[in-house]
């Protein structure tokens, strides 16, 4: 098949590709690299250097190379980022994506993989979370991702293209060749956080609350590591392939970690010590976010491989010697 992965240069796209190439399919990326970097594209893949806001360049993306299926992951990302500018998280994860899907269907691709988020649950009162629990974004990031989770439901209904919308949890960790990882800037997640302060290029990582109802009162997250978010991805368009129907998945491992408890599991791995205080709680944060993964294993028979500890070791890697 011919895969169009948009945002196959960012962080989490970046490592669906290296998965991706080691199967028969060809891969087209489409990346405007504004956030993304070209140094994470393997050599012999096509870049397509597009912006999802250019509908008349992504139409002609669709005549240049016949589509089979797509999984986007182009999205901008960061919740306090969408609080302070909703402008550019509505332009940029609504109308993009809505262009993208629009072009899919003129395009005549059938078949989408979309990178969604465990943040459009809100702040659910059980735990762990399962898909059919109620929808409650609280903050624009969380509500573009659900508008698409919506079109694409519409979509299907109207035109047929079936869909998988992966809920993700807390992505983490890096590819354990050292090869890509993660490289934001500025960088809002707490793994990396941690691990330059481990480098010294962080004074010290400051916790944001320690007064939740979780054992040592620090918030509880469930990280997954990157490389198994890769394989559910793969599973996902083998899915579509086999002409089921559209669906929605929470990808987690099941498992949460306390804040404290990964900057100790930091220190140990990286046998530094690691500067931490306390600051105010993060608006929006909930105190415990957990998967019910049942849905993913029984039907994408995903199992996620690696725990906390390979997530923080691989993203140490990276971190040691990053590329780019
Ligand atoms: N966190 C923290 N200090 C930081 C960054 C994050 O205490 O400098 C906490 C944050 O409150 C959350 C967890 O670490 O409970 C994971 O945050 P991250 O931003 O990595 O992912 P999110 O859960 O927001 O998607």
């Amino acid at each position: 098949m011919n895969i169009l992965v948009t945002g196959g240069a960012g962080y989490i796209g970046s490592h669906f590709v290296k998965v991706l190439r080691r199967t028969d399919n060809r891969i087209v990326v489409l990346d405007n690299l504004s956030r993304g970097h070209t140094e994470s594209v393997p050599d012999g893949v096509s870049l397509e250097k597009i912006d999802l806001l250019d509908f008349t360049s992504l139409t002609d993306l669709f005549s240049r190379h016949s589509i089979d299926a797509i999984v986007h992951f182009a999205a901008f990302a960061y919740v306090g980022e969408s609080v302070d500018s909703p402008d550019i998280y509505y332009r940029n994860n609504v109308l993009g994506s809505y262009n993208l899907i629009e072009a899919a269907k003129q395009g005549g691709v059938k078949k989408f993989v979309f990178s969604s988020t465990c943040s459009l649950y809100g702040n659910p009162d059980q735990m762990p979370i399962k898909e059919d629990f109620k929808t409650d974004p609280l903050n624009p990031y969380a509500r573009t991702k659900l508008m698409i989770e919506q079109v694409l439901r519409d979509y299907d209904t109207a035109f047929g293209i079936k869909s998988v919308c992966l809920r993700y949890f807390n992505a983490a960790g890096a590819s354990f060749d050292g090869d890509i990882g993660e490289s934001h800037h500025p960088e809002p997640h707490l793994i990396p956080i941690i691990l330059n302060t481990a480098l010294g290029k962080r004074e010290s990582v400051t916790i944001y609350g320690d007064d939740y109802p979780t054992d040592d009162g620090t918030c509880i997250r469930d990280y997954i590591h990157i490389l198994d978010l890769a394989d559910a991805h793969l599973r996902a368009l083998n899915y579509l392939v086999e002409g089921k129907d559209s669906t929605i998945i929470n990808l987690g491992t099941g498992y949460g970690n306390s804040v404290l408890e990964v900057i100790r599991k930091c220190g140990e791995i990286t046998g530094k010590k690691i500067n931490y205080k306390i600051g105010e709680r993060r608006a929006g944060d909930p105190a415990i976010l957990v998967a019910d993964n049942h849905k993913a294993r029984t039907v994408l028979g995903w199992i996620p491989k690696f725990g906390i500890e390979q997530t923080i070791e691989s993203a140490w890697k990276w971190h040691l010697n990053p590329r780019y």
